[in-house]
């Protein structure tokens, strides 16, 4: 594990509405003053379009923050994939996020990359070594993979392909992301690999995520959770104290930064960030 200071990356969804971008600029605004690293901004995930994903980028990094789009390649074509670059490269963008994504239902033609490390080897071959590029690590495993040794091997080719660095899917037993962590580095994988954090703020949301992604909700959260449903007080107590808890033990154990699933809305991820010691400057 690295020594460097932990950095800290938020990610946000782009907004559909004059109303959501509004609370975007807001939600950036201030998340910003923890001096982060990077902010991301999705794609295609829920819907949402990539030029609601190029205009959220834009403004982020006109109000002076490095940002990276996620880009995902299913049902993508070569020329596609080459003009988004091409326009994200126009307005700044040093960095991506380059993913497979899912197949929306009903959607049959996979396009012309089959996996995120196709995507990444296009990218390196078309635009040279100067992008960071992140990529996705699945601590719990990914949903659809045979077993977790050829996960383990479909990462590993990510990072060969020119993956400079990769932001888990959120988890809530360290130990899963640990083990992973270990288990990539006896492959020889030496990229930094940061833990993606889901703060807690709503049971019917999380459970519906987790479920959808594959990550695994410990029994006793969920059933904490399900407990508080119609007590909100208690639910969002209880949701920052497990996630900061968990935030310490991975920076206890010199986790190379964090990067929070903030969902576009200050807290509770501002909240926990300053109970772990983040810097916020006002
Ligand atoms: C940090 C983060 C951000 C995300 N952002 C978005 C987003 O903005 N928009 C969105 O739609 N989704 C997003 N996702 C979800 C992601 O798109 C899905 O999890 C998707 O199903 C897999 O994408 P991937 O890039 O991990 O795919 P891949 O790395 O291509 O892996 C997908 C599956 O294929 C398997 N696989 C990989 N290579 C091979 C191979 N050569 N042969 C056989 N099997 C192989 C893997 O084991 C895995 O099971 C995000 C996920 C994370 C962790």
């Amino acid at each position: 594990m690295s020594n460097k200071t932990p950095e800290l990356s938020f990610e946000f969804f782009p907004p559909r509405t004059e109303k959501g971008v509004e609370n975007l600029a807001a939600a950036h605004a201030e998340l910003a003053k923890f001096e982060p690293e990077f902010f991301s901004v999705t794609f295609g995930a829920g819907g949402s379009t990539q030029d609601g994903t190029f205009d959220a980028v834009k403004s982020m990094i006109e109000a002076g923050s490095d940002t990276a789009p996620h880009i995902s390649c299913v049902g993508s074509s070569q020329a596609n994939i080459r003009s988004m670059i091409e326009g994200y490269l126009e307005i700044g963008v040093k960095r991506l996020v380059v993913l497979r994504g899912d197949l929306p239902s009903g959607m049959v033609e996979r396009g012309d990359f089959s996996y995120a490390s196709d995507l990444v080897t296009f990218i390196r071959r078309e635009f040279g070594s100067d992008l960071l590029i992140e990529v996705a690590a699945y601590p719990d495993f990914h949903p659809e993979s045979r077993n977790p040794k050829q996960d383990l091997e479909n990462f590993k080719r990510k990072v060969d392909a020119g993956a400079n660095s990769a932001l888990t899917q959120y988890f809530y037993n360290a130990d899963s992301y640990f083990s992973y962590v270990d288990e990539v580095t006896r492959m020889g994988v030496d990229v930094p690999i940061v833990p993606g954090i889901m703060p807690i703020s709503n049971f019917a949301t999380l459970v519906r995520f987790s479920d959808a992604c594959g990550a695994e909700l410990p029994r006793w959260i969920r059933a904490r959770l399900e407990q508080y449903q119609d007590d909100e007080a208690s639910l969002k107590a209880f949701g920052l104290d497990v996630v900061t808890h968990l935030c310490f033990d991975l920076l206890d154990n010199g986790v190379p930064g964090l990067h929070f699933y903030a969902l576009n809305k200050v807290e509770p991820t501002k909240e926990i960030c300053q109970r772990v010691g983040f810097q916020f400057k006002q």
